[in-house]
């Protein structure tokens, strides 16, 4: 590994200045890649997912990356061009200039996750490469097929020197957070993102970590409720929950409880009517963490929660040889429950009823800061209270999840859900380095100023002017 970053360290320090033409052609290729094999893609994904149809891999993993890609492309050239900044009086008035340059990291890492195993290699590539960086990915161990064949596609589609894809599982992740990269980006588990930081501050490697944790939804009094409903069923059975910006849990007003539940089901049932043989419904990743959704069932049950399962055709998932699960809405949730304690990233969607707007940001703020928020509702003023008080990587208002999908915005945590961002110009920015330039003035200002030693009037002069209140 560390023989292929060397490598293109190599050729980028060799290459130096990375044409915008060269940039552009390798976004290309990115696009080509992803449009070309994208059927190939999905059955990969599929296979490794046991079941995820087509179309969700298109809608979710391979469009949003083309789209980001695209948005790079088009706009590389104005977020690469540098910018002239104010010079200090009176160095500014006898010809001296300061500009800052976008200029290329160098090497940049990437670790993806198995959820969007497509989407979270390529997506981050296109600020990478719009920032004339050379890439190596560590995709993820639990989606063997798409990592292999994203290994055999980016080998077809780049030079080793330019993007370099190394597969393996926790101990390669290990290995390769441990780099002396440029950049590293990772995308995953918060409590994972604590080793990649400590490995990566080994080499004091900047990093950005897109992480996940509990992102609540809150549908507020004023919300139009059935079309609520539907949003929030949409977007938490999308992928069958495995977003880490799905609605984690609901906040709902106390009387409506009943309602919401019954609406959100309702919803699920229309858009899902049979689930386990239903090509549009994903299946759990793994055994593993199928038994890590039904142990947070077993959890909250046993501690008091009520289940209500929407499983419209009746099937029996315990007899199914697959590791699909139904939506189950859980009521009567408490924090001494698992559920309540770790990011669901899957179908059981508790429901914490709220008595006012401020407790309902209170319980928000109490817990630590999620990726994500959302709010349905048509009170501007509540609206505002709720993103004036509370704090999250990103909002969607009136939706769930789909900021992530506006390429022109920042995507990233903060605190536990993460640091630093991607996706437009802020990611570009994340893989450039911002460089300072400045270009003095032919005159001898450290004579004009009085920084020249012998000290006398004109430094007395400078220091009398600069130090006034
Ligand atoms: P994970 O943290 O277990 O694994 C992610 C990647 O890290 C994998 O490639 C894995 O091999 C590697 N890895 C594991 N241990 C490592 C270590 N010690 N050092 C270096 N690398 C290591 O996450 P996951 O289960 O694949 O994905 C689910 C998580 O990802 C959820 O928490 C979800 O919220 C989060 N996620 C976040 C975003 C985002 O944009 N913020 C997007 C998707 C997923």
């Amino acid at each position: 590994m560390l023989e292929a970053l060397d490598r293109q360290r190599a050729a980028f320090t060799a290459a130096m200045p990375e044409p915008l033409a060269i940039r552009g052609d390798r976004i290309a290729r990115a696009i080509a890649l992803l449009v070309d094999h994208r059927e190939a893609l999905a059955a990969a994904a599929s296979a490794d997912f046991g079941h995820r149809s087509t179309e969700q891999t298109l809608l979710t993993d391979i469009l949003p990356s083309v789209s980001a890609l695209k948005h790079a492309r088009k706009h590389l050239k104005r977020w690469a061009r540098g910018e002239g900044r104010a010079t200090l009086f009176p160095l500014n008035l006898i010809g001296a200039r300061s500009r800052v340059e976008y200029q290329p990291k160098g090497v940049i890492g990437i670790i993806a996750p198995w959820n969007f195993p497509i989407g979270m290699v390529m997506a981050p590539l296109a600020g990478v490469l719009a920032a004339g960086n050379r890439a190596m990915v560590k995709p993820s161990e639990f989606t063997p097929r798409v990592s292999a064949l994203l290994a055999e596609l980016i080998a077809q589609h780049f030079a080793a020197e330019e993007v370099a894809v190394i597969t393996g599982g926790v101990e390669t992740g290990t290995a390769f957070a441990g780099l002396p990269f440029d950049h590293l980006v990772f995308t995953g588990a918060t409590g994972v993102g604590k080793h990649v930081m400590r490995a990566a501050a080994e080499n004091l490697v900047p990093v950005t970590l897109e992480l996940g944790g509990k992102s609540p939804t809150i549908i507020s009094r004023s919300a139009d409720l059935p079309r609520a409903a539907e949003r929030i069923a949409l977007g938490k059975l999308m992928n069958a929950g495995q977003i880490c910006l799905a609605p984690d849990y609901l906040l709902v007003p106390r009387e409506q409880e009943g309602e919401v539940i019954e609406a959100v089901g309702a919803a699920a049932t229309r858009m899902y009517p049979t689930l386990l043989a239903n090509p549009d419904y994903t299946a759990i990743i793994n055994a593993r963490h199928r038994d890590r959704l039904t142990a947070h069932l077993a959890d909250a049950l046993a501690r008091g929660a009520e289940a209500v399962e929407i499983n419209p055709a009746g099937e029996d998932f315990a007899a199914a040889n697959a590791n699909k699960l139904p939506l189950t809405i859980l009521r009567n949730v408490d924090d001494g429950m698992s559920v309540m304690q770790e990011e669901i990233f899957g179908p059981i969607l508790p429901v914490v009823p709220y008595d006012t707007i401020a407790g309902a940001i209170d319980y928000i703020n109490a817990r630590p800061r999620p990726l994500g928020l959302s709010w349905f509702g048509r009170d501007r003023a509540e609206e505002q209270q709720v993103l004036s008080r509370t704090v999250s990587g990103g909002v969607t208002i009136n939706d769930v999840v789909f900021h992530v999908t506006m390429d022109d915005l920042p995507f990233g945590g903060i605190g536990p859900s993460g640091m630093g961002h991607y996706h437009g110009v802020e990611g570009f920015r994340s893989f450039s380095h911002a460089r300072s330039v400045f270009r003095q003035s032919p005159l001898d200002v450290a004579a004009l100023a009085g920084l020249k030693p012998p000290y006398g009037r004109m430094t007395l002069a400078t220091l009398a002017r600069e130090l006034r209140k």
